[in-house]
């Protein structure tokens, strides 16, 4: 893990600008997760150039990008071009979740709870019409954000509230993460006491929001059986880490479960090659034989958006690509 400094987040940044002049056709999510960096070190002029410099282009998803700009702009004093531009997109009826949670998200920042209420409310009856447990992800995590700001708001839960209780997988329960007066049933008198337990509740619900605030996945790598041959051939002392193919698999459905159980939402598989892993070695000025290249590695794949959104639908193949479902093969509750 990278510590997290403004420096570091700096460095980063410029990693990844370096890896889109390499890979110019990923240049649209290295961009925006180079942004996201240059907004965690603080450089916010410096992450409105990258959103300008892709929407002077034909981005993929220019709302998204607007989104995400509108939220930085607003943290540097620009409140009135980021409102103008969260009016633009409302009008605009996104297809998509993310750009809806993302407005909303900047609109709760600044404590305006009731228009991100309405927000969520307008994006839910367009995207989860009917509410059902089979929501792509980031549909999923806008219900889950509605629920919070409903909390927040004392209202009362409707379908898609119950629907976000039952989606969520962790194991505090989203009501009780969500509740902003949890601290009040713990009885304390002491107001010093309880101002510490608001500033601590504020920044867990901060940590949660930032989590789901960046659409990019966090990744585990997956060798296809060739590739993981041709890997230990050329280098042998990642055996280590890679002891059967077999293993291999189930390592990584393990790994997604853990994360999942822990609350990390959006998680990804990532396809690796022997190819690709060798330049990246090499655009890192190290050996491949290196192991603690492995998680860079995957996280690049996911920068450049090429992550496979996990767990795939019971019924959709399984991600191993073996000719079975998810729920046949690596999703079973006994795999092992
Ligand atoms: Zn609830
Ligand atoms: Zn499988």
């Amino acid at each position: 893990m990278r510590p997290d400094t403004p420096a570091a987040h700096t460095t980063e940044a410029e990693r990844l600008l370096r890896t889109a002049a390499q890979y110019p056709g990923d240049r649209e999510p290295l961009y925006l997760q180079a942004a996201a960096h240059r907004e965690l070190a603080g450089d916010r002029p410096g992450a409105t150039a990258l959103y300008d410099a892709l929407l002077s282009g034909e981005p993929a998803n220019p709302l998204l990008i607007r989104a995400l700009k509108a939220a930085n702009l607003w943290e540097y004093g620009h409140e009135a071009e980021a409102r103008a531009i969260i009016d633009g997109i409302r009008r605009e009826k996104p297809t998509d979740a993310t750009p809806w949670e993302f407005t909303a998200e900047t609109l709760e920042a600044h404590d305006e709870l009731e228009e991100a209420e309405s927000t969520l409310t307008e994006a839910a009856g367009l995207l989860a019409k009917a509410p059902a447990t089979d929501l792509p992800h980031p549909t999923r995590s806008l219900i889950t954000t509605r629920h919070r700001i409903r909390r927040m708001l004392a209202l009362e839960h409707d379908d898609w509230d119950t629907l976000a209780d039952r989606l969520h997988p962790a194991a505090v329960p989203l009501d009780e993460l969500h509740d902003p007066k949890r601290l009040w049933s713990l009885g304390s008198s002491d107001p010093a006491e309880l101002q510490a337990e608001i500033t601590r509740l504020r920044s867990e619900l901060g940590t949660y929001r930032t989590a789901l605030s960046r659409p990019f996945p966090v990744a585990v790598l997956h060798w296809p059986e060739p590739e993981l041959d041709e890997l230990l051939t050329a280098y042998p002392e990642l055996e280590a880490e890679y002891p059967t193919y077999r293993a291999h698999l189930t390592d990584i459905e393990a790994s997604l479960r853990e994360l999942a159980q822990a609350g990390t939402p959006n998680l990804g598989i990532v396809r690796a090659t022997v190819p690709s892993y060798e330049a990246f070695a090499a655009s890192e000025s190290t050996h491949p034989s290196n192991a603690d290249l492995l998680p860079q590695y995957a996280t690049t794949l996911a920068a450049r958006g090429r992550a496979a959104a996990w767990p795939p639908a019971q019924d959709a193949a399984c991600w191993c690509g073996r000719e079975a479902t998810y729920e046949e093969c690596h999703g079973s509750a006994d795999q092992d």
